[in-house]
């Protein structure tokens, strides 16, 4: 079976089961401080295990994409080793919000791979959790023994440890026991020798895990405690590409039809071969899963950069850009030429694949030559520390420094080292590793107590669209504590006029308010869980009372007018640039705005003006807000608006339209474009390969804008002596300072050709050779220029030259060239050690050469010691 009908038969199979089918969340998660990728399909329903909110639907199926490079799950140092790790990968899930429990998930578990997959029972293993002895005392998770036992014989059912059979999102959350399902691949033969129930969970590539069900029950609190869930869940996770692997009857991942493509893609441009050579092969899986992983990170919206996510991904293009260069000799860009093929099979389950295709490789092909440039540095630096060191390892920390600064991978500065007989201090390395590990580890580290209840209330609501100050109570609170924010109190109401971070928009800030007078200030707003969480730097004294929530509404006003300007720069930018241009990153404050978006070339001055003037006229043509909120995603995508790559949208969005612009936001608005006042755009510049971004200002700061211009442009009259006309000033200027460059450079070269005289007549013979040491005032190029003039003229000729330039000394030194020869002299070693008086340094050709210095004083005494060169 290929995979598209794997994957389309597993969904249609819990379909038949009344499960809702979902659509994958993005794999690049923007807005929760905890994660920065998906690692499983459970990330984005993590507000319902939570009980902070609802689901529609008790029963959802879906393919999440995931990736695993990070935190809690990495399993990048696997990839490409073994068969059946993945850096990003499919997982398949069916999922109970408070609805069916261990039952169902066994039963439709085993029915799907043994009566629809058709996978040989014989072949299966379960797990069971066989419960802890440690601080949580947990037991013997029986009701799944039972319900396994009832299906499959019990030398199949392995008792599994916490490690394997307890699963945990993270150290805070919720978590509970699991089974396992493991499928034993191997031959005929071999299962007859070893028993595949003792190769479970021992990393042997043909008996893996598949699918892993989860029966959330407990929350783990911060005192490492355990409580119980008030309603149960099942949350599934299989992966997609060892299913696969499995009804494929091939041995590996990468021999099904989701690898195979690339890898003989991969073939061709590198000239190699797989399954030749285990280097060559491991080589040629990393760099097909790490296209992978890359391409869909660049989907969402996540380019490669310095910093958290983008630097990741950056991490993992240069991990199989160095593979290349090392296994597969490729000197030149590849990756991004994989692109073409990953669109052809994934294009179909994957959209923004395809519609992005362009942008894609783009990304990939610059950061490519970026990296093979920093790999020739790379390259020269390591040779530059082997020759510096003594004996045969070279140090830790230099090569720390290597990696660290220059990004050179270090094991590629090993492989380096031995082929040169050298070895790495690996201690000195991991230590270096280490300490910087501590320092940002305890730069970020934050300690979270558990929430306080004061108020049961099972949903807030977001109240801000339409009032900025009201009545609320607080639901929960909490402390948290970091080395960046020192002491902060997270506060949850039942309702709040606060809009938290998101979408680009910064958060509220405003005021807590009670009967009797004490204010608390809403430092910031931010979304966790799908919760809005406002922060304050000091807790209300009357927790359980009512208080007066109030939003700056300067604050919020400025932000509201960037905001709706932000959609009419996007209509403009589409308008004016064409249709190509697509929103990659936004990012709104009471300031400014900050406007990302795919184009390939720098916009024109008048591109700039179009797009200003466009804004502008909407802005003039005083267009009311209209408003929708929970319209169908459909109707909304029907009406003409736009869903961004890497957003998640609920099956209820909200639509804001101004004119003829219409997006999908959640964001808050000015009620009439006229509020904005006016629009600027002050710079305009490139963020990546194809990615341009625009910063632009509205309202008040436009005119701040103007009033600082105006002003300059007053000094700068000033400047000018009064002119009226300052562009006039300043060419007129320009010209006769041109003028003037010429007439100084006729008058050196005079001054020069007149020196040349005197000095021609100052020669001294001394053993044949014409000798002139003496101090003259020209710049650098003059001496040359003057010392071969010279040698044009007279034979034998040794001239020192001494000069002081700016504080600072030069020597230069001329020999003709038959001297050079027949007395042995070397113009470069004689500065060279002549510069000691002018404490420099310098060199040069045996015929000329310069030293500079910082010490003109020393200059005379370089001079008098001239003469004994030749003498
Ligand atoms: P393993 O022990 O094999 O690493 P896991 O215990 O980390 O697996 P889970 O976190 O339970 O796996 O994830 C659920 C399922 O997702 C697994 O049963 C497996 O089929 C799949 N899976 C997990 N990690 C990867 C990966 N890196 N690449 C591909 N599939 C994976
Ligand atoms: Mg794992």
């Amino acid at each position: 079976m290929n995979s598209k009908d794997t994957r389309t038969q597993f969904l249609n199979f819990f379909k038949g089961k009344e499960h809702k089918i979902v659509p994958s969340a993005p794999m690049v998660i923007k807005d929760d401080p905890t994660l920065l990728f998906t690692n499983a399909g459970m990330n984005q329903f993590k507000e319902y295990f939570l009980g902070i909110s609802q689901s529609k639907n008790s029963r959802v199926v879906d393919t999440q994409k995931c990736l695993r490079v990070s935190g809690k799950h990495n399993d990048l140092e696997e990839v490409g080793k073994d068969t059946y790790h993945h850096t990003m990968f499919e997982m398949l899930g069916n999922w109970s919000f408070g609805d069916y429990f261990k039952e169902e998930a066994i039963t439709w578990a085993w029915e799907l791979l043994t009566e629809v997959f058709n996978i040989d029972k014989d072949s299966l293993y379960v797990s069971v959790f066989e419960g802890s002895n440690d601080a949580d005392k947990l037991e013997l998770d029986t009701e799944a023994f039972k319900l396994w036992k009832n299906i499959v014989p019990e030398d199949r059912i392995i008792m599994g440890n916490k490690k394997d059979n307890f699963w945990e999102m993270g150290d805070q959350g919720p978590c509970g026991p699991c089974s396992e399902i493991h499928v034993d691949i191997r031959s005929k033969e071999e299962k007859a020798k070893v028993s595949g129930a003792s190769l479970v969970n021992q990393d042997h590539p043909q008996v893996v895990e598949i699918w892993n069900l989860v029966f959330m029950q407990y929350n783990r609190k911060a005192d490492g405690s355990l409580e119980s869930l008030p309603a149960k869940h099942v949350d599934t996770g299989m992966g997609f590409e060892r299913l696969c692997m499995v009804l494929q009857g091939v041995q590996s991942n990468y021999d099904t039809d989701i690898f195979m493509p690339l890898i003989r893609e991969i073939e061709v441009i590198t000239n190699s071969e797989y399954g030749k050579n285990e280097e060559n092969d491991i080589a040629i899986r990393v760099i097909s899963d790490h296209i992978r992983a890359v391409a869909f990170s660049i989907a969402d919206g996540q380019l490669p950069s310095n910093t958290g996510a983008g630097y990741v991904i950056r991490r993992i293009l240069r991990r199989a850009v160095r593979y290349g260069f090392t296994f597969l000799d490729t000197k030149e860009p590849f990756m991004f030429r994989l692109v073409n093929v990953l669109t052809k099979s994934l294009g179909d389950a994957y959209p923004e694949l395809k519609e992005q295709k362009q942008l894609i490789e783009n990304v990939i092909k610059e950061e490519e030559n970026s990296f093979l440039k920093t790999l020739d540095q790379g390259l020269v630096l390591l040779d530059t520390i082997i020759k510096n060191t003594k004996g045969k390892t070279v140090d830790g920390g230099k090569a720390f420094e290597l990696y660290d600064t220059f990004g050179f991978p270090i094991d590629l500065t090993a492989l380096i080292l031995s082929e040169k007989g050298y070895q790495l201090d690996e201690a000195g390395f991991d230590e270096a590793m280490q300490q910087q590990k501590n320092r940002s580890k305890s730069a970020s580290v934050v300690s979270k107590q558990d929430w306080e209840i004061l108020h049961e209330d099972n949903e807030q609501e977001f109240v801000g669209y339409d009032m900025l100050d009201v009545e609320v109570k607080i639901t929960k609170y909490r402390k948290i504590v970091s080395k960046k924010d020192g002491t902060q109190f997270q506060l949850v109401f039942n309702l709040t006029p606060f809009y938290a971070e998101g979408g680009g928009q910064v958060g509220d800030k405003g005021y807590l308010e009670d009967s009797h007078g004490d204010v608390v200030y809403i430092i910031d707003t931010k979304k966790e869980n799908n919760e809005i969480i406002h922060f304050a730097k000091n807790l209300p004294k009357h927790l359980g009372e009512s208080f007066k929530a109030v939003v700056d509404k300067k604050q919020r006003s400025r932000t509201e007018a960037n905001h709706t300007a932000t959609h009419l720069l996007h209509q403009a930018l589409r308008e004016v640039l064409g249709k190509h241009v697509e929103q990659k990153g936004s990012s709104v404050h009471s300031k400014y705005l900050r406007f990302d978006f795919s184009h390939f070339s720098k916009m024109t001055a008048e591109e700039l003006r179009e797009v200003e003037n466009f804004v502008n006229a909407r802005i003039e043509g005083h267009l009311q807000l209209q408003e929708q909120r929970n319209v169908p995603m459909k109707v909304a995508i029907d009406d003409g608006a736009m869903a961004l790559f890497g957003e998640k949208y609920g099956d209820a969005v909200r639509t804001i339209r101004f004119g003829q612009s219409i997006e999908l936001c959640g964001g808050t608005h000015v009620k009439n474009t006229a509020d904005i006042w006016q629009f600027k755009i002050k710079s305009e510049g490139a963020v990546a390969a194809g990615i341009r971004r625009i910063e632009a200002i509205t309202g008040d700061a436009v005119k701040d804008f103007h009033i600082d211009n105006d002003m300059l442009l007053t000094k700068i009259k000033d400047v000018l002596g009064n002119t009226q006309d300052p562009v006039k000033s300043v060419s007129g200027l320009q010209e006769e300072n041109s003028n003037l460059k010429k007439q100084v450079a006729e008058l050196l070269k005079d001054k020069a050709k007149n020196l040349k005289g005197d000095l021609l007549s100052e020669l001294k013979e001394v053993n044949g050779i014409q000798f002139l040491a003496k101090k003259i005032d020209l710049d650098a190029s003059g001496i040359k220029d003057l010392s071969f003039e010279m040698g044009n003229q007279k034979d034998n000729l040794f001239l020192l030259f001494g000069s002081e330039q700016n504080g600072k000394a030069l020597l230069s030194c001329y020999i003709s060239k038959e001297l050079v020869a027949s007395k042995n002299l070397n113009a470069g070693t004689i500065v060279r050690e002549l510069g000691k008086y002018i404490q420099g340094g310098g060199g040069g050709q045996p015929f000329f050469a310069t030293a500079g210095g910082k010490n003109p004083g020393g200059i005379d005494e370089a001079l008098t010691m001239a003469e004994s060169y030749i003498k």
